[in-house]
């Protein structure tokens, strides 16, 4: 069985593609790029699906928290199009496909959810767009829709996908390496968060389970706020959490629109995921941690 994953060349999408070989399916990817494995985004619109595929996931996307690009209008448009584009072109390959896949699953995010320190977000809370960010993960899930079609489609909201060699944590491990790290203040912003190998899972659930659909909280089930991470990580790495990080200057290197990622935070529940009978292999920041840093010190 082959799951056709856009984006499998990125940092989500390079784990699930191990993670689901392990497991037992085939891989191709579309990619901008060409590979062994790859096809491309033209040859998709051109010739539509491959044969007898399985499931299709969309992991791609320009990376928004990419310190080296300003927060210019141009930037901002392919971080959208990237996105948005994306899932309406596998979204129409699947609508024309004769033989359709089983389940379309996208991702998106839990900026989805306006920053708020009281309002416990779950899978059915109302969502407006408040800002930019929030407003393009509005039209990411709705580009994805197939409306009609008998292919299940499933999006994870997931918060910050934990793991060595990407995202966050590979952003931070130098810093906390050297002692230098610290919150992103004030440090009581929320922080929803989730190991690589429970998202890689969910996808997984979501391909097999008949009855999954809908927007799924790609969270882990323990809240937690920006200081408790950081320490978190440090006692796993044996280092204090003693500098923080200003708010103002994040808006300057980032520009607030994206700093709030990380300035602000939202109280997301996985409420719909457990419901659903989902059970977490790191459901504490402490295990997810220590798992995370033990591993690269091998
Ligand atoms: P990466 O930047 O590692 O990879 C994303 C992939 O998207 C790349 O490998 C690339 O594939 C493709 N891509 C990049 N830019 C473009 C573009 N302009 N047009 C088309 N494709 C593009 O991202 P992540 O794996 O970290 O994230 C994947 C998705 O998950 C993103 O949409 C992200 O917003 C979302 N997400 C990530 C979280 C995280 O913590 N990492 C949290 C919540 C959501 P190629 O070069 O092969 O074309």
């Amino acid at each position: 069985r082959t799951v056709l994953i856009a984006g499998g060349t990125g940092f989500i999408g390079s784990h699930l593609c191990n993670f689901l070989r392990k497991n037992g399916y085939g891989i191709q990817i579309i990619s901008r790029m060409p590979g062994p494995l790859n096809m491309s985004w033209n040859d998709l619109k051109a010739k539509g699906l491959p044969e007898k595929v399985h499931a299709v996931i969309n992991v791609a996307g320009q990376n928004v928290l990419d310190m080296k690009q300003r927060w210019t209008a141009g930037f901002k448009q392919n971080v959208y199009n990237s996105r948005i584009n994306t899932n309406k072109a596998l979204a129409s390959a699947i609508i024309k496909a004769t033989k359709k896949p089983k389940v379309f699953a996208t991702i998106s995010g839990v900026g989805i959810y306006e920053p708020n320190h009281f309002i416990e977000y779950d899978e059915t809370s109302e969502v407006k767009g408040y800002d930019f960010l929030s407003k393009m993960c509005l039209d990411w899930e709705k580009a994805a829709q197939i409306q009609g079609s008998d292919c299940r489609c499933v999006n994870i909201r997931s918060g910050v996908v934990l793991e060595r060699d990407g995202g966050m944590i590979q952003q931070l491990y130098l810093p906390f390496f050297f002692g230098l790290g610290g919150p992103v203040l004030p440090g009581t912003q929320y922080l929803p968060w989730i190991h690589m190998e429970d998202l890689c899972r969910m996808f997984l659930f979501c391909i097999e389970n008949d009855n999954i659909n809908g927007n799924l909280n790609g969270v882990a089930p323990q809240i937690i706020s920006n200081a408790e991470f950081s320490k978190a990580f440090a006692n796993a790495m044996n280092r204090p959490s003693l500098i923080p990080v200003p708010e103002f200057m994040l808006n300057i290197i980032l520009g607030r629109d994206r700093a709030t990622m990380l300035t602000k935070g939202q109280k997301v529940l996985p409420r719909r995921v457990i419901d659903m009978g989902f059970t977490y292999k790191y459901p504490s920041i402490d295990e997810a941690c220590r798992e995370i840093l033990q591993k690269s010190l091998k």
